[in-house]
Parts: structure tokens; C-alpha cells; sequence
């Protein structure tokens, strides 16, 4: 029997640091080496897998864009001669607006990238520039359209929300601007200040100036009231998609399909296990290219440590948590754990319930953070 596998590549280079970011990525290009030693990886890992289909794959990072064009035809070649790849797998690459030139797109495009998702957060200059991203409106808005022109039709882009003096108005007319870009889907998150970035020093120091609680409550109902008004409907906490673009890949992460992570510090999941790749690419191209896998972590969830997740993470979904596959894969019925909870939540008009999912209201897709708490058996 043949099982679904999605495949993420972590590429892990930018060529500056944006002022919120705690991903890992280095500051320098990818080389020959690094591309040599990822192509190991693919053939080293895909061993294993060599009973499932691909349907999607993910070019992440850090930025893919930083990857020439003959880089990533490389690597795609690769991945064609040793995984199955499906016929019509989606083949997404985020991309950096300002690589996104006339001639880079049509190549990515012509090696089989069908789906690419943008970073472009804000279309006010002075908050790009504020949040360190290195392109300006104009040029996000001209490579929208460039991509469009090259033949994408599945685009994706990434907004922000709640950034130090960004005001509720502002924010508002970013959300009209965008509805009007030829996009399919946007993924739209609000400021999270994390540990080691540039804001999170500015926070402790109390330097970062962010909007008020009720402008920040402003912003929420402008993306809820706005992006389904214009045909983008919210399927996940942070994304919103027009009929038929969701984004298949991302929805192995919510519903805990099988996905493999390539790249230093690549995540996968495989079943019941969590693995990730450790950073540092140095170790990685020196370990590969001696001929072996690089070093990971292995995640053994208990029992009741996957059952968290799996809530949270299907709660995340509109369609919220399947019941019947909660039942499969925990051989329990999903009230037999949670069922004063899930009551609770519902007479709280957060939950609600129909033949096979519990799924979040309108009221708690809002505070789904307090929803979320209430499944932790840890
Ligand atoms: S947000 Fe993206 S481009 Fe900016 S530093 Fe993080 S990974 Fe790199």
C-alpha cells in the first residue's frame, strides 16, 4: 500500500536578519558544497520512503530564493530520480521579493515550482524598514505581477499585523491592497516578539512601540471582516485561501500527516515520531559529504503529548479535529479524554460540534489560545 509524504527543504540562508525572526538561517549564500551535500541527504534519506508518494514539496527557509536557479533544478532533479513524486504534487518555493526578477521566475517555473509564497508583510515602506525586510512596497507589488505575468497562478503571500507603529488604519489598508494583488491565499500573523531577536531587545528595554491592545483588536476584525468579503476564506488560524488554494502542504503539519524534513534544521514527522535535524550547516555538509546522515533529534511524544497536538494542531484547522481519525490513531474515543473540556468549551461558545469534528467557533478562532490550553493533559 502506497501513503502520502510531503517533503520540506530547509534552506537556510539569508542575506540579512529581519528584526523578528528566530529562525535558523546564516547570512551567507548557498554554495556548490552545501547543494552537494543536500543532494546526499535526498539520496541517503530517501531509502526509506520508497513505498509512499510525494504530493507536495516545500522549499522553506531562511530564503530559497538565495538558491540560483541552476541550484534548485539540481536539486528537483534529484529529488525526481529518487522519491515518487506525484504527478500533480504541489511544488511551492517562498521567495524574497527582491529575487524575484523576470528571469529567475520563468526558470523556477519552467523546472516545475508551481506554487510560490512571498514575504511581503507590509506595503508601508517605513514598517518594512522597521522590521529590517530588505524590499519596499513598489518592488513587492511588481514582482506580485511579474510572477503572475511568468504563469503562476497559485500565489501565496505572508502579511504582519500588530508591528510596533503600525496603526489599525494602516493595517486596513494593507488588507485592501493586498485583495487586490493577483493572489490566491495569504498566511497573515501577528507580531510574536521572540526570544533572541533584534525586538526582543528592543522589548526588554521597553523601545518597542506596539499598538494598543484595541487597535490590535481592530486589526484582527479587519483581516476576519475583509479577506472573506473579497473571496479569501480563513480555513486555518493564519491563512486564508480562495476556493481550491489551500495549502495542501501545510496541512500535513495541521493534521499530522507524514512529512520529511531535508536541510539543517529541517523538522519531520514520520508516524508517531518527531525528528529534527540539528542546525549548523557547517556539520551537515562535513557529515554528508563523508557519506552520512546528519546528526538529529529524535522527539518520542507519550501518548498523552501527541494527543495535545493533535488537538491543537487540527483545532488550528476550520474543519477543526476529525473525531474519527482521533479514533484510529489513538484507539480511543476522543470524549472519553477530553469530554468535560470540550462541554465546558462549548457552553462557552468557543467549540462546536457536529457528527465527526469538534471545530473552533468565530468567538473561538479569537481566543484560541485559551482553547488550546484547556487540551494540555501534561
Ligand atoms: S523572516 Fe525570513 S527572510 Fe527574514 S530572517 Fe527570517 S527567514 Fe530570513
Amino acid at each position: 500500500m502506497t501513503e502520502d509524504l510531503g517533503l520540506y527543504l530547509h534552506i537556510p540562508f539569508c542575506k540579512s536578519r529581519c528584526s523578528y525572526c528566530n529562525f535558523y538561517s546564516i547570512g551567507m549564500k548557498a554554495d556548490d558544497k552545501f547543494v552537494k551535500a543536500f543532494e546526499k541527504e535526498i539520496e541517503l534519506k530517501s531509502c526509506k520512503y520508497k513505498n509512499k508518494i510525494c504530493d507536495t514539496i516545500y522549499f522553506g527557509g531562511g530564503t530559497p530564493s538565495t538558491l540560483s536557479s541552476t541550484q534548485v533544478e539540481s536539486i528537483m532533479r534529484k529529488l525526481f530520480q529518487h522519491f515518487n513524486i506525484s504527478k500533480n504534487a504541489e511544488i511551492t518555493m517562498e521567495l524574497n521579493p527582491c529575487d524575484m526578477t523576470k528571469e529567475y521566475l520563468a526558470s523556477i517555473r519552467k523546472i516545475g515550482i508551481n506554487r510560490i509564497s512571498v514575504g511581503i508583510q507590509t506595503n508601508y515602506d517605513s514598517l518594512l524598514l522597521k522590521i529590517g525586510r530588505m524590499h519596499n512596497a513598489k518592488q513587492a507589488e511588481k514582482a506580485i505581477y511579474q510572477a503572475k505575468k511568468e504563469g503562476f497562478s497559485n500565489i501565496s503571500i505572508d502579511l504582519m499585523y500588530e508591528l510596533p507603529m503600525q496603526t489599525s488604519k494602516d493595517f486596513k489598508n494593507t488588507l485592501l491592497w493586498a485583495v487586490h494583488l493577483p493572489v490566491r491565499h495569504m498566511s497573515i500573523y501577528s507580531l510574536i516578539i521572540e526570544e533572541g531577536t533584534r525586538f526582543s531587545q528592543l522589548y526588554k528595554k521597553g523601545l518597542l512601540n506596539r499598538p494598543s491592545e484595541e487597535a490590535s483588536w481592530e486589526m484582527y476584525q479587519s483581516m476576519c471582516r475583509i479577506l472573506p468579503h473579497y473571496g479569501f476564506e480563513r480555513y486555518e488560524i493564519s491563512s486564508f485561501a480562495q476556493k481550491g488554494y489551500k495549502s495542501e502542504h501545510n496541512m500535513k503539519y495541521w493534521k499530522l500527516d507524514d512529512y520529511l524534513g531535508l536541510g539543517p534544521a529541517a523538522c519531520s514527522r514520520i508516524k508517531h515520531e518527531r525528528l529534527e535535524n540539528l542546525p549548523g550547516v557547517r556539520l551537515y555538509q562535513k557529515q554528508l559529504l563523508s557519506g552520512e546522515n546528519p546528526p538529529e533529534k529524535i522527539y518520542k511524544l507519550s501518548i498523552e503529548e501527541e494527543m495535545e497536538e493533535f488537538c491543537f494542531l487540527q483545532l488550528r484547522m476550520k474543519e477543526g479535529i476529525n473525531k474519527e481519525k482521533f479514533a484510529e490513531r489513538y484507539n480511543k474515543d476522543i470524549k472519553e479524554i477530553y469530554k468535560d473540556k470540550i462541554e465546558m468549551l462549548k457552553n462557552k461558545k468557543l467549540l462546536k460540534e457536529s457528527e465527526n469534528h469538534i471545530f473552533l467557533t468565530e468567538k473561538g478562532f479569537a481566543f484560541g489560545n485559551y482553547v488550546f490550553e484547556q487540551f494540555l493533559l501534561t
